[in-house]
């Protein structure tokens, strides 16, 4: 499958934004992201598995090194859950997240019912760099 023109050109527009060079599989994998324009949680392997059904074969060890590249240059948030399993984000910003242990998928919560009405002090010297809020969920019988 290839990835059409639309979605390369808004996945080069991205690049550009952080200043990072459009290589073919840079603009591969950043059309896999941002390409339909809607945000979107991805895995190291759920790209790697997005990435394959394209004609432009991509490692998995380049979608590792190119997911910590767009998250250094600002252009993705990493949510990390159990410690190990880490979400890439193109919705930088703060919001809460639903995590579903049954899928171990990530989807956004609602951020204007998230209330955070105090944070402890950080200790000295040093300073909050950001909150993430993961609320884990299990289904219940309907
Ligand atoms: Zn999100």
């Amino acid at each position: 499958m290839q990835i059409d023109q639309v979605k390369q050109r808004r996945g080069t527009v991205w690049l550009s934004q952080a200043g990072l060079r459009p290589t073919r599989q840079r603009v591969t994998l950043a059309s896999l992201l941002v390409g339909d324009g809607h945000d979107r949680h991805v895995t190291a392997e759920s790209l790697f598995a997005a990435s394959a059904e394209t004609d432009a074969k991509v490692s998995l060890a380049t979608v590792y090194n190119t997911l910590r590249a767009f998250c250094e240059a600002g252009l993705l948030r990493e949510i990390t859950v159990d410690g190990s399993k880490s979400y890439f984000d193109t919705n930088t910003s703060n919001h809460p997240h639903f995590y579903w242990e049954d899928t171990a998928s990530l989807t956004d919560a609602p951020t204007d019912q998230l209330e955070i009405c105090r944070l402890p002090d950080a200790p000295e010297g040093a300073e909050i760099s950001k909150v993430d809020v993961v609320i884990r969920l299990r289904r219940t019988q309907a």
